[in-house]
């Protein structure tokens, strides 16, 4: 996918996302330094904003430093649904950030918070079985893969991982669902992420063709809904939204997620989704206005 298949594929979606509150006077500055007086606590996004794929953007580790040694709070919210989050933290130390493991808020928290109200049942889910079962211990779960009698099987559907999955996957889980429709329940709502060779195809993609295929109504955990920002606002004392401000790569997730949770917004335009294209046009065809543009993290 290219940059203008990856944004009307957010649009085509948009009766699925929450809708903007506000608009933002998108006000230019050249990095999060600019914002230092006017917010105490930095919500980051992950993808785009401290790293592109495996590597950390240059400059970064060295700008959050400078913001937590100057008393800033710094988490990040981000939509890694697929890892365990012992993974995460060491991915994040061997790109040189240094955060502790409380104020790393994923969709993978979000959702498995969520399933604490859900009755006990038996899932089927969408991950890299590679990656190992850590923090998901405690839930019934079989990996989709080829096999119909698992889909069959199924109470209901967890999509985390999109990494492993496939058209012929896919094709199983919408068959499954239109002879016998049951929960599906989403833990990362992007449909793209930016890599270092490009955008790769994450589970919201696919949640929102299942969606449209076969009428069954999906609920997601992540940006740019509610839940991830309760539990990031969940370790701030005394959280005051116009202090906060959710920074990141995406119109459609960060951006729209942290205007549904009433902070401020500042979008990276340098960086991530909108790299090497005029951001503006694309605000004006989004209709979502952050409070502030940024160059670079
Ligand atoms: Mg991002």
């Amino acid at each position: 996918m290219n940059l203008a298949e990856a944004f009307a594929a957010y649009e085509n979606v948009r009766q699925r996302l929450p809708a903007p509150s506000g608009r933002g006077a998108c006000v230019r500055l050249p990095n999060l330094d600019a914002l230092a007086d006017q917010v105490d606590t930095f919500l980051l996004d992950a993808f785009g904003v401290l790293n592109i794929g495996e590597t950390a953007i240059p400059g970064v580790p060295d700008r959050v430093a400078g913001l937590q040694k100057a008393g800033k709070r710094v988490l990040i919210v981000s939509n890694a649904a697929g890892f365990p989050h012992a993974n995460l933290m060491e991915k994040y130390k061997r790109l040189g950030y240094d955060f502790a493991p409380e104020d790393v808020i994923t969709s993978r928290k979000a959702l498995l918070h969520g399933l604490r109200s859900e009755p006990a049942r038996h899932w089927g889910m969408m991950a890299t079985e590679s990656l190992g079962r850590a923090d998901l211990e405690d839930l019934n779960v079989t990996y989709l893969a080829d096999d119909l009698a698992a889909y069959e099987a199924a109470e209901a559907f967890l999509l985390i991982g999109s990494a492993a999955w496939t058209e012929q996957r896919q094709a199983l889980l919408e068959a499954t669902l239109i002879a016998h429709p049951r929960p599906v329940y989403v833990g990362n709502p992007d449909i793209v992420a930016p890599r270092e060779t490009g955008f790769s195809t994450e589970p919201g993609a696919f949640a929102h063709r299942l969606a449209d295929q076969t009428g069954v109504v999906p609920q997601f955990f992540g940006k740019p809904f509610g839940t991830i920002f309760d539990l990031a606002f969940v370790q701030l004392d005394h959280p005051n939204p116009k202090r906060i401000v959710m920074v990141g790569d995406s119109l459609h997730t960060d951006i729209l997620g942290g205007q549904v949770a009433g902070v401020k917004t500042a979008l990276i335009s340098g960086y991530g989704f909108f790299a090497g294209s005029d951001v503006t046009t694309s605000i004006d065809a989004a209709g979502i206005y952050p409070d502030f543009i940024i160059d670079r993290p």
